[in-house]
């Protein structure tokens, strides 16, 4: 039986505990003893379910794979759920047609299962409470995908400022009983420290308290599929035959997305380069560069908010792979970004890794150009994060097939679609997705349309130093 271990240490656990713990004991992140191989073939040329449910056996055997994935990807607008669509020279893999618009979903659609099947096996009767702190397109992502499992609710703490319209409507008018979201009078950063004390401190014996990070295993595991499917719709309609090398662009946040993407091309499917793409916030380009990594620089407020970050967290499974699982080493490396906010990882490490990326920073400029650019050559609106892996794939110049993974709808950012295409009278306001759409002359998403006439569910808004309480009365309700 394939188990999992820390990338800080070795004690092993079985797939489901890492699913239901999300996180390490030590801090690390669950990574497994061995990288199970699926070397491309005719089965990738499946339905998406199929081929997931064939990733899924493989990364975590002990599920019921086929039982989890029965029926997940009904909630997305197309039947093929990632389609590829030919722009002009490149491949844009659209992840955004599930039910909140973003490519979240693909994974936030399957996790909740996987943990409400790992608690019935490993802790039956105990009650599961999920918190989210977001700044936006995770937690209605995670709302949606929680809403309606049993044995779990999932609260999503948010700025109530600082966050876009359409977002906080998407979040405040989530229906199912065992879902909520709540505003918070500060910061995305007040909601992050706030979620982590009453982690610290938990509030009942009988309810566990969970989190729908990307850092837990059953959020990436699900993401390896598209980078499959999307080689076989290009072995279909003949733009490469099997074994030919694809490159991938992928708009980087958090490093999980394009984490996939290698475990993907380590199990034997032919990707050739995977381009990191980041905004601004260039912590991680600056690392895959030179191997260095800093987190001492103030965090920009971009037009991709997705990809606002300092701190990559996915990228200690990549540390760990290329030093061949040395997790001391693993381990004084985070525990110096910990305490000094820097590390410089060995040469050895740092040529493992070019071998597979290479990266480029976007600035916002660089993102309205590109965005309005491909409109006006092509006719396809591309939102500010695909912008950025669109630019990421013209700086990187290779010979190859590139796919570009498209991470949103460009109905979710419309403000920074009106300011690329020069479209007035499109504000910061719930019915800005219907604007873009008229400007555009296209349909808007029905997970994005009519925002502003459904019911308001979740209207409270708190102190951030009240969230342990407001926790706390939840879960006596409960
Ligand atoms: C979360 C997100 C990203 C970044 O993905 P990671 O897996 O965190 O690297 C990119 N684009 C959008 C729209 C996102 O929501």
């Amino acid at each position: 039986m394939m188990m999992y271990q820390s990338t800080r240490g070795a004690a092993q656990v079985s797939p489901m505990q890492a699913v239901y713990e999300g996180m390490a004991p030590d801090g690390g992140l669950y990574v497994p003893t061995h990288l199970p191989q699926l070397p491309y073939g005719d089965w990738a040329q499946g339905t998406f379910v199929q081929v997931a449910q064939r990733i899924l056996s493989a990364w975590l055997p002990g599920f019921d794979a086929a039982a989890v994935l029965q029926g997940v990807y009904e909630a997305f607008d197309t039947p093929q759920v990632v389609p590829l669509v030919q722009v002009g020279p490149a491949h844009v893999l659209e992840l955004f047609h599930g039910p909140t618009a973003a490519f979240k979903d693909v994974a936030l659609c399957v996790l909740p299962r996987l943990l409400k099947a790992a608690g019935q096996q490993l802790h039956p009767g105990t009650r599961l409470l999920v918190l989210i702190a977001t700044s936006g397109d995770t937690g209605s992502a995670a709302l949606h995908g929680f809403s309606g499992v049993e044995g779990i609710r999932a609260l999503a703490f948010y700025p109530s400022k600082g966050i876009s319209a359409v977002q906080r409507a998407q979040m405040v008018t989530m229906p199912g009983g065992n879902v909520a979201a709540c505003g918070i009078q500060g910061n995305f950063d007040d909601a992050q420290s706030g979620v982590k004390r009453i982690f610290a401190a938990p509030i009942s014996a009988d309810v566990r308290l969970s989190s729908a990070n990307s850092i837990n295993i059953g959020r990436l595991v699900p993401q390896i599929t598209y980078y499959y499917t999307a080689y076989a719709q290009l072995v279909r309609q003949g733009t490469i035959r099997a074994g030919e090398r694809v490159d991938y662009a992928v708009p980087t946040g958090n490093f999980g997305d394009i984490l996939a993407g290698w475990l993907a091309k380590h199990m034997g499917l032919p990707v050739g380069t995977l381009i990191c793409a980041t905004n601004a916030n260039d912590a991680l380009d600056v690392f895959l560069r030179t191997g260095v990594y800093d987190r001492r620089r103030p965090l920009a407020r971009t037009l991709s908010p997705s990809m606002d970050i300092l701190v990559s967290s996915n990228l200690e499974r990549l540390l760990w792979y290329a030093c061949d699982g040395d997790s001391a080493y693993v381990s004084d490396l985070m525990t110096q970004l910990a305490r000094e906010g820097h590390y410089a990882v060995s040469a050895s490490v740092r040529e493992r890794i070019a071998q597979d990326f290479v990266s480029v920073s976007v600035s916002d400029a660089q993102g309205l150009m590109q965005i309005q650019s491909v409109y006006r050559q092509h006719g396809y609106a591309m939102d500010p994060h695909t912008a950025a892996a669109w630019a990421g794939r013209e700086a990187a110049q290779g010979n190859r097939p590139c796919v570009v993974l498209s991470t949103a709808s460009p109905f979710k950012f419309p403000q920074a679609m009106a300011q690329a295409l020069g479209f007035a009278g499109i504000d910061d306001t719930v019915d800005a997705a219907e604007r873009l759409g008229q400007a555009l002359g296209q349909p808007v998403p029905v997970s994005l349309s009519g925002l502003g006439q459904r019911p308001v569910l979740h209207p409270d808004v708190i102190e951030a130093g009240d969230m342990d309480d407001y926790v706390r009365r939840m879960v006596d309700a409960w």
